[in-house]
This record gives C-alpha cells, structure tokens and sequence, in this order.
C-alpha cells in the first residue's frame, strides 16, 4: 500500500481551500466527495480516522490516504490523485472465447474431411491437428495443408476444401464474445477510460474478429503483432498503446488471460494488471496480477475502486 494523494505544507486555510476548490474540480464525482469529505474532516481537526480499507492521517497539515496496489503518487505535485484513464485490452480469451470457436471449428472440419476420404479416427486427427497448431502458432492459415502433408504425403484438394468449409462454417456459428462484454465496454467508456487491444496476432485476423463481434467501435487503437514484430511480454506493444493513448503506464491497467504474456509483460511496464481467469487454458494456479476475476463483469468495480477508494 502506498500512501500520498494530496499533500499540504504548511499552507494556510485560504490556500488550502484554493488548491481543494482545484482539485475539486478534477473528474469523476467518487473523488470530488472524497476530497470534500476529507476537507471536512480535515476542519474538524481529527487526527486520524480510519475505516475499511481507508484512512485520512492529518497531521502538520499533510493528508495521506491509501491509493490502490501498483499505483504510485508522482512526485512535486500537491495533488498527487492517480486516476485509470486507460484500459488495455487483450482479446483472444479474454473478450472473445476463442477456444471454444476453434475447437469447434476444428471439431467441425475433421467431419468434413472425413466425409471427404481422409482416415480417422476422428479424435487422433483432431489431437493432431491441435499438435500442429501448437507447434506452428495457433493462427497458422494453412494448418489443414500441413496435416494432409504430414498424413497423406500430398495435398488432396478435395479433403482440403471440405476442411475449409467446415472449419469456416463452425467459426462463423462459435465465434462471440464471452457474456457481459459490451456492457462491460460501454461502462469502462462512460467511466471516460481510454480503451485500446493488445494482441498477438496478426493485424487482419484481429481485425476481423473486432469488426465481425460488432467491437470497432470501442477502441481508440488496436495493436496488433504486426505494429510492433514483438509479442507480450516484450514491453513493445504495451508501451505503443500506452503512447497512442496519451497515458501513462501507472494511469492505465491490462486484462488478459496469459501470466506469462499479457500479466508479466504489463506489470514489468508499471500497469495496474487484471487476470481474466475465464479465459485460461494453462490452469495457471498463481497469476501475479493485482486482481484475478471470473467474469469481466468484474472489471468495472476495480476500475471505480482504484478510482475512488474512500467510496469503495
Ligand atoms: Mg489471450
């Protein structure tokens, strides 16, 4: 726990009102009463109060109160109020359920190629096919070539095409957003929070699950592996959005699915870090972020929380 939102030195009772009266005027209306509330208890000469998670300390004229874990008071200013203006977004498994579209699809296209003439039995090809993703990168294009390859020795052009179509049919019926994501957008943007994704993957298959789940709208910019050749953890991409957001790194926090990836590589940039536990697919035990959460619904209650402690 860190401690330093406003600090007072010495300064005399006009002065103080001034520089509240400043402050006050800072968004959102959590902070304006809290400011107020500790103005008044600061009047009323209590020396120290302390309540839940919060407390003011009066003393030689200087407020400390709590601010949220992986925010930190910048130094020299009298107001040291560190507001989220941003959140970053990681979007395979953590707006959209990902897994569960290409399972399917996957599901979908070995029927089809099956029907087509190729061996089964169908859980080995599906087993390989996933081996073959995991080894050439989950948005490999030419993953069915690959398999009929590696099976047949050759590509036979009609198992390929029903694979395609199959896999293409199931994507277009499985691929969606996880529950309460557009609610959950459209209060982070009313909060007035910048929003950006941070993927992976390649800029037109990111672009095209946005723009097909009806998510364009949302962001103020999308990163993508192709803007930075470098994927999370490296500080790169989050470093880009923070840029092109305007922020700073302790002003913005990160939601993702991957530890190693979109956590780590936020929190060694000074992000505040979000866990989106739904969408794990390593049974990750310890995810080292500031909260861990079940559904994304969750995400606007740390957002007002780090926001406005004392309301909390
Ligand atoms: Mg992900």
């Amino acid at each position: 726990m860190g401690y330093g939102v406003i600090e007072f030195f010495e300064a005399h009772d006009s002065t103080i009102r001034k520089k509240l009266g400043r402050a006050c005027a800072l968004p959102p209306r959590a902070l304006r009463f809290n400011i107020l509330e500790a103005y008044r208890i600061y009047n009323s000469k209590i020396n120290f109060v302390k309540g839940g998670a919060v407390f003011i300390f009066v003393a030689r004229k200087k407020f400390f109160r709590p601010i949220p874990p992986g925010i930190y008071p910048q130094p020299g200013n009298w107001v040291q109020w560190t507001m989220l203006k941003a959140a970053l977004f990681d979007i395979d498994n953590t707006l959209v359920n990902f897994m569960r579209m290409k399972r399917n699809a996957v599901d979908a296209a070995v029927d089809m190629m099956m029907d087509a003439g190729l061996p089964g039995p169908k859980q080995q090809l599906v087993e390989e096919i996933f081996q073959v993703y995991w080894r050439e990168g989950i948005e490999d294009q030419q993953i069915f070539d690959k398999v009929l390859l590696e099976k047949l020795g050759r590509v036979d052009y009609k198992i390929l095409a029903a694979g395609i179509l199959g896999y293409r049919r199931a994507k277009e019926a499985y691929l969606a957003v996880y529950p309460h994501v557009h609610p959950v957008l459209v209060d982070v943007a009313r909060m007035g929070l910048k929003m950006a994704v941070i993927s992976d993957a390649p800029k037109l298959q990111v672009w095209m699950r946005i723009v097909a789940l009806g998510l364009a709208h949302y962001f103020d910019t999308v990163i993508t592996f192709d803007d930075t050749k470098e994927r999370k953890p490296s500080p790169r991409p989050f470093r880009l959005a923070l840029e092109r957001l305007g922020v700073q790194a302790h002003e913005a926090l990160m939601i993702g699915d991957w530890a190693e990836r979109d956590i780590a590589g936020a929190k060694a940039v000074g992000l505040m870090t979000v866990f989106a536990k739904y969408g794990d697919e390593f049974n990750t035990v310890t995810s080292g972020a500031d909260h861990d959460i079940l559904d994304i619904n969750e995400l606007p209650g740390i957002i007002r929380r780090a926001n406005s402690p004392v309301a909390a």
